[in-house]
Formats: C-alpha cells, structure tokens, sequence
C-alpha cells in the first residue's frame, strides 16, 4: 500500500513515498524548497537513481503539494500512474497540545484543533495546516492522518510538566512543558527494544537526539516520563543557534540593557545562540569541529557547553529512571559523531553501571509517519 508522507516547513514541503506493505521501503522522496520565492527548487529522488534538482515556479504550499504529486505521477520518470494508488497521507504536525496522545486521522474538528494549537507553535503549525488542506484537495477522498510531535511526550505526569510559576497561566494559556521531536525518540526507543531483542515494555532506555534541534528524553516501559524541550522547542540542550536552558531573568535583562524588544530577545534565543552564537562560527557541527582543531577556543567552549549538558541530563534523567539499560543517540550529530557516545559511556561508567549500553541508532521519523497512517487507514478498510 502507498502511503505519502508529507513535512510542511515554513518555506518547505518535504516528502516521501512508502510502500508500506512487506519491508516498509521508500520509493522516493524528495524537497520543495524557497517557497514564496523567485529561486524555488525542487529536489526529487526515485531510491537507486540520481537526484534531479530544478527550479519551479511556487507561490505558495499549495503549488508545493502540486508540484510533488507533479513529480510522482511525472510521465518519464513515474512512480505512481495515479495519485489514487496513494492510499494514505501522513502528514507532520509539530503542536498537538494536550489534546492528542497519538496520532489520528483528520477531520474538520482535528483541523480546528491543529489551529487552535497555532498559537503555541506560530512558525510550525499553520504551515503543516496548509499543507492538509492542500492535499485534501489534490488527493481527494484519500484519508489524511496527523502525527505529533509532541503525542509521544503526553505520558509525561503533572509534576514534570507543569513550570513553577501561577497555575492560572497553565489554565489560561496552557503555558507547560510539552516536548517535541516526539516521533523520533519513539522510533528510536522502540529500534532499541529490536536491537536488545527485549520488549520495549520492560525497558528502560534515554533517547539523544542531536541535530539541529536537540533533545533528550526518558523512556520507560515504551511511555515518555521526562523531555528536554518545554513550552516550546528552545528549553533543554544547547543546539544549533537556540539556547537551551538559560535563567529566565536573562530575557527581562537584555531587553533592559540592550535595549531590544520581545521578539528581538526571541530571535536571539533561537537563532543566534547555541553552537552558533557561543563559538561566533557556525551552528553546524562539522564547522565546529574544523574551528576546534584550528585552535578556536570559543568552538572549543560551544562544543564542552554541548557535551556537558548531554552530560547532565543523562544523569537526571538515570536518577529519574532509577535504572538505564540503553544510551542512544541518533540525528545529524548522534549518527555521525560516535565520539559524543564513546566519550560519555567511559565518563558515565561510574554512575550508570556495566549493564547499560549505549547506542547509535539512525532516526527515521518518516518510516514511522507512514506506518502510523498505514495502520489507521486499514482500520478504515477492515
Ligand atoms: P539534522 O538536523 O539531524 O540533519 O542534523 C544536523 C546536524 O548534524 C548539523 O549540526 C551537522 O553538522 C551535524 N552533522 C552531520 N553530519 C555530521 C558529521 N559527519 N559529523 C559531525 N556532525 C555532523
């Protein structure tokens, strides 16, 4: 059975078409890119050939959705005949709120859900939204499914996520810890459980993910009990260009003495801290590395900062648990930098214990989108 996958940024449309019967492979998949933009592109790759890169012409999400299914019924190079042999959408949808603990297929009252939830995720939501509404018409009367990012983490109990400040805020704007990058600590928690040939409901396992965004998570008996990321994505470990954990009085203080406003304070939290902002280099991980052998010691201090608070959340997080049988880290830096995972296992030897492994395992969120929107559109069909 095909089922597309579909990942709406603000500026982009990412897909990627499953077959989700037998071993679950991708077809292809691919990225529109720069849209609203003059200098739009499309990057489509059918598994096993070259990559095509071109320029399209792409006002908005919309076009973006046309341009995929463009590409997947193309006459030269097809992979479907039909958009009917899409048997399922699966779309990416970052805020689910308190609403949703699993993911779910869409309806009007699903959709007016998705925006109420805009409010909490400004630069994510409406953009995922768009894209629903979108493939709602260009592939018409194919069920449409929604998988949160925050789903997995609503297990978390009340004490973990509720902040220390007035309840009233809590009930009035739902201001609490919701935690993202819920589908790949899940597909990673659960790969682990296959990879220890043990059932993921006896284990207890932290899931790292370091790439952009960076997140960490403790997973017991296959439930999330504790994340990194809160209200929004920028609470936790350092990352790329946002801060992480900082003292909240540092926002009212630098919107005093640097004289900038809120949104300004927020745009330096998110995208000029992190990697980027302590080291004055680059919020990639690779460039850090090159600074750190050249000598750079603000690249060398990002990369300690980064380390270090890896560092200390596994330890909250092994006292949270009470017992770790599995470390495993995964994304950009997780997958490619096996260093992090070596260094840590020897430093933390001493409080985790022999018995505690820890492992590199790639994430694939798509894979589990599909298979998510596989298993709720043959509910339909049973
Ligand atoms: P992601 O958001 O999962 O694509 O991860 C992006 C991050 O992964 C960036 O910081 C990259 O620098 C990092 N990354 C990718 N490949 C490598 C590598 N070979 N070594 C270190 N970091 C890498």
């Amino acid at each position: 059975m095909f089922i597309l996958v579909i990942n709406c940024g603000s500026s982009s449309a990412k897909y990627d078409l499953f077959d989700v019967d037998g071993k679950s492979s991708d077809l292809c998949r691919g990225i529109v890119e720069r849209i609203g933009e003059d200098s739009a592109t499309l990057t489509h790759e059918i598994m096993g050939e070259e990559k095509v890169h071109r320029k399209v012409s792409c006002r908005d999400h919309h076009q973006a959705i046309e341009i995929i299914r463009d590409a997947l019924i193309d006459e030269k190079k097809s992979v479907l005949r039909d958009t009917s042999e899409v048997k399922g959408v699966g779309h990416r949808v970052v805020h689910g709120g308190e609403e949703f603990s699993e993911s779910t297929l869409i309806n009007e009252n699903v959709l007016k859900s998705i925006e109420k939830f805009s409010e909490l995720a400004p630069l994510h939501n409406p953009p995922s939204l768009e894209g629903i509404k979108s493939c709602m018409k260009i592939f018409q009367g194919v069920p449409q499914a929604a998988v949160f990012d925050t789903a997995f983490h609503h297990s978390m109990s009340k004490h973990v996520f509720c902040y220390g400040i007035p309840y009233e805020y809590y009930e009035k704007y739902g201001i609490r810890r919701y935690g993202f990058h819920g589908t790949s600590h899940r597909y990673v928690a659960n790969k682990t459980a296959e990879i220890l040939k043990k059932p993921i409901e006896k284990l207890k396992t932290i899931t790292v993910h370091l790439g952009n965004g960076c997140s960490i998570a403790a997973v017991s008996g296959a439930k999330s009990i504790d994340t990194s990321m809160g209200f929004t994505p920028l609470e936790g470990l350092l990352m790329g260009t946002r801060s992480g954990d900082i003292d909240p009085a540092v926002v009212t203080f630098l919107m005093q003495r640097e004289r900038v406003t809120d949104e300004q304070v927020n745009d330096i939290l998110n995208k000029k801290s992190g990697l980027l902002g302590v080291s004055g280099v680059s919020n990639d991980m690779r460039d850090i590395l090159g600074a750190i052998k050249k000598g750079n010691t603000r690249a060398k201090l990002a990369y300690d900062i980064f380390v270090y608070r890896i560092k200390k959340y596994i330890g909250a997080y092994a006292a949270v648990l009470g017992r770790v049988d599995a470390v495993v880290f995964t994304a950009g830096i997780g997958e490619n930098l096996p260093r992090i995972k070596d260094d840590l296992q020897k430093e933390l030897r001493p409080l985790l214990g022999e018995n505690t492994r820890f492992l590199i395992v790639k994430t694939n969120e798509e894979l589990l989108i599909a298979k998510d929107t596989y298993e709720l559109v043959s509910r339909l069909i049973d």
